[in-house]
């Protein structure tokens, strides 16, 4: 068979410059790349399996084995898992899919030198390519379980790779590195040593549900060494973390859990444990990041909550198992009375996942509230980066709506710099005020500067301002928070102020109407067909007029939104 050459994809001959220039400081997560990489192979040959009964493959034995050799300098990691097809390697492996990494590129160029280039780095992972951190040459044997022949992928990592097709190799796939000089003599790295590598192990992979093994190296030159092949040596514990207890399980271990599902590098923000016992058992350990990715509000976002039924990995991604507006939750939900076969579309009408999902979403919006009083720069964190999302549920999720608003914080006339919480403007409320004001807008500045906003400055009545498009839709529905519904100070009248004070107003704007009816007339008629009515208003102190909707009609900006949508 012949050898063809290929050359990577732009972005991934720029993340390979990247790797081969170390620019991870902690090169020893190769490895738990790598063994996971393998793992979800074997975890998808089992479901492959269990879904296909002629599919002609191997699952009795199904295992991680390291191996090493000091005098070639390599190390292996091999699976018999579900492999890959020539195409799949080159589509796989030559290219990156992840539609936020030519953006993670773009904006590390941008903050290239600065430390702000450092966090960039340290939040985004790569994968199968981290191998080049401490190999000069990284070889790939696969054969896709059910396929006859086999494909060896090479290269060096430098702008090419090479490709060829091989008749026998054992099913599943071997990664071998050819590590370079310094990764094996200096004892801190050193990659061949079976001590280093239980480490790494054990570090980062302990949880894995299959057994990671060592192969001990042939045992060149060993004195007396006896002739029979020695045992490999399971180096992990395999224990499911959400089946063991808070106090056996250490942060460490739920970071690396984290990591391994999120395929994130960085550590979660909050991971949140919830046990269901009684007809139906379950167990959710749940991760929120500690940074949006880069694709959350794309298209086919993936990646959320797996589920598992009795350990057993079933699904990426249960879109059943959490809201849309949660969809940046990572973890795992292991189920105890569910067939090993279910479906996507069984489990989106089954009652028992109905009660779990509202429950598990319940758990999430509490552990932010609790977050919220309890440490409050967490939250800070934790609203920048999903606010935005969050309020997706205000639109979507009725019975959770005032939980979600109590979690959320919103731009205010009341401090320029920080956001607040409806708590916290509710307790600033004026004597007489009965509702939470707000006003929608592109900009705090070209809010700030609606003459809406002029009486309510007048009176040094707080005004909330909220910028983000999802906010012009969800506001249509008043939401009230303590009791205190949301009013927008654009529409119907306004009024604030004591009992008294508002009908002194009212019988003022009264006398002033009859005093001034001759010119309201007048322009009622002028504008005739532009405008429903004109009157007197107490809203405005420095501007002459301003444009008012009623209390149900659509605001400006959502007359915009609906025709651009051509409705
Ligand atoms: P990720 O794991 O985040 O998808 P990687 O760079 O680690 O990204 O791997 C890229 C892809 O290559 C994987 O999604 C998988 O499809 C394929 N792959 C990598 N290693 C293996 C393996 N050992 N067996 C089968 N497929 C693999
Ligand atoms: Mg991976």
């Amino acid at each position: 068979m012949p050898t063809e050459t290929f050359e990577f994809q732009v972005e991934a001959r720029q993340l390979l410059q990247m790797m081969i220039h170390s620019i991870y400081s902690n090169k020893d997560v190769f490895l738990r790349e790598l063994v996971s990489n393998a793992s979800d192979a074997l975890d998808k040959l089992r479901l492959e399996a269990l879904r296909d009964d002629s599919l002609d493959a191997d699952v009795s034995d199904l295992h991680i084995d390291i191996e090493t050799d000091r005098q070639t300098r390599t190390l292996t990691v091999r699976d018999n898992g579900i492999g890959m097809s020539h195409d799949e390697v080159v589509q796989l492996i030559g290219t990156i899919a992840n539609s936020g990494t030519a953006k993670f590129l773009r904006e590390l160029k941008e903050a290239e030198g600065t430390t702000a280039a450092e966090g960039l780095i340290g939040q985004f992972g790569v994968g199968f390519y981290s191998s080049f951190m401490v190999a000069d040459e990284v070889t790939l044997l696969t054969r896709r379980a059910g396929e006859s022949q086999g494909t060896r992928w090479t290269s060096s990592g430098e702008g090419t790779y090479t490709i060829e097709t091989v008749d026998s190799a054992p099913q599943g796939t071997a990664v071998t590195l050819r590590l370079k000089p310094e990764d094996v003599d200096d004892q801190l790295h050193d990659y061949v040593s079976p001590w280093k590598i239980r480490e790494i192990v054990k570090r980062y992979s302990d949880f894995i549900t299959w057994p990671v093994r060592m192969v001990p190296e042939a045992a060149d030159g060993a004195e007396g060494a006896d002739d029979a092949p020695r045992e490999p040596e399971t180096l992990n514990s395999m224990k499911a973390l959400w089946a063991r207890s808070r106090d056996e399980v250490t942060d460490d271990e739920y970071h690396e859990l984290y990591k391994h599902i999120s395929h994130d590098w960085s550590a979660p923000l909050e991971t949140i444990r919830l046990q269901a016992e009684g007809t139906f058992e379950y167990q959710a350990l749940l991760f929120i990041p500690s940074h949006a990715p880069q694709d959350l509000f794309m298209q086919g976002y993936q990646r959320g909550v797996q589920l598992y039924v009795k350990r057993v990995f079933i699904m990426d991604d249960c879109e059943a198992l959490m809201p849309p507006y949660l969809r940046f939750v990572k973890g795992v939900v292991d189920a105890q009375d569910l067939s090993l076969n279910v479906s996507r579309e069984i489990l989106q009408q089954d009652r028992q996942i109905q009660l779990m999902h509202r429950r598990l979403a319940k758990k999430v919006l509490s552990t932010v509230k609790d977050m919220m009083s309890a440490e409050p720069e967490r939250y800070a964190t934790f609203w920048r980066e999903f606010g935005r999302v969050l309020k997706e549920g205000l639109l979507s999720d009725f019975e959770n709506r005032e939980a979600i608003l109590g979690v959320s914080s919103f731009a205010t006339t009341h401090d320029k710099d920080e956001p607040t919480t409806l708590r916290q403007y509710v307790e600033r409320m004026k004597d007489g005020q009965e509702h939470i004001f707000y006003l929608t807008g592109e900009s705090r500045q070209a809010i700030e500067n609606s003459p809406h906003m002029e009486a309510f400055r007048a009176k040094g009545v707080e005004v909330l301002l909220l910028t983000d498009p999802v906010d012009e839709v969800w506001v249509e529905a008043e939401p009230a928070f303590d009791g205190k519904q949301l009013r927008s100070v654009a529409k119907g009248e306004v009024d604030f102020g004591t009992e008294e004070e508002k009908k002194e107003a009212a019988t003022e704007r009264e006398g002033r109407q009859q005093e001034y009816a001759g010119l309201l007339g007048w322009m009622t008629e002028r504008l005739s067909g532009t405008v429903k009515e004109v009157r007197l208003s107490s809203r405005l102190t420095v501007s002459p007029a301003c444009i008012v909707s009623d209390t149900h009609d659509v605001t400006p900006a959502l007359q915009n939104m609906y025709r651009a949508m051509g409705q």
